[in-house]
């Protein structure tokens, strides 16, 4: 997607440790129309597809997930929780996802009442890099029973190969900036087309 692409260039640092920052519009300050736009390109890659719920994970993919929902017939979106909290009641599928950017094991929690069997489940997340994320989301679907239908990345970094291993695994992963290389010392960005 050319306009994300054009964002990165323009507002994005390159962290060390393989770390893109995109603070600007997407991990901080929130650009929604450019969000809008972004849901609008994942419904026509998955309009052959019938979603009944958005699965995303705290904090970063809510707002991203709640600008498509817009574009899949308003449904729900369901975010992941990353703690426990007295807030959480009931029974709940939970797993724990190593953070690459926290360096650390985190929870990751939904509640039964808001996975379901039945529920054919597009994900979105912001960043795709080893694929921890969002492999502990699918396993959160596979314990609810619920069909994986599609994953939406805002920016996915190829060159860390989570997102190639989700596709050769059979998952239609739909990324729409893929990152091919990055270099903190000139600042570079090269993306894959
Ligand atoms: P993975 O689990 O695929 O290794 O990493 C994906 C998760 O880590 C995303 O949910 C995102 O929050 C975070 N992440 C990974 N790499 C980056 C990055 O370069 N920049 C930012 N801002 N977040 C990242």
């Amino acid at each position: 997607m050319q306009e994300l692409e054009e964002r990165i260039q323009a507002e994005g640092t390159v962290k060390p440790g393989n770390v893109l920052k995109v603070d600007a519009f997407l991990n901080h300050q929130c650009d929604v129309r450019l969000f809008d736009h972004m849901g609008a390109e994942w419904a026509r890659h998955f309009a052959g597809k019938t979603i009944t719920k958005i699965l995303t994970i705290e904090a970063s993919g809510i707002g991203i997930a709640c600008c498509a929902a817009r574009h899949f017939g308003d449904v729900p979106v369901v975010f992941a929780k990353k703690a426990q909290s007295i807030n959480l009641d009931g029974d709940q599928y939970t797993t724990t996802v190593y953070s690459f950017t926290k360096q650390k094991e985190f929870p990751v929690i939904v509640s039964k009442k808001y996975l379901n069997p039945g529920d054919h489940v597009l994900l979105i997340d912001d960043f795709l890099a080893n694929g921890k994320a969002l492999r502990g989301l699918i396993e959160l679907c596979e314990e609810a029973g619920a069909v994986v239908e599609g994953i939406g990345i805002a920016v996915e970094k190829g060159f860390q190969g989570g997102g190639d291993q989700l596709r050769a695994d059979g998952y239609d992963v739909d990324s729409l900036a893929i990152v091919e290389s990055m270099d903190p010392e000139t600042g570079k960005i090269e993306f894959r087309h």
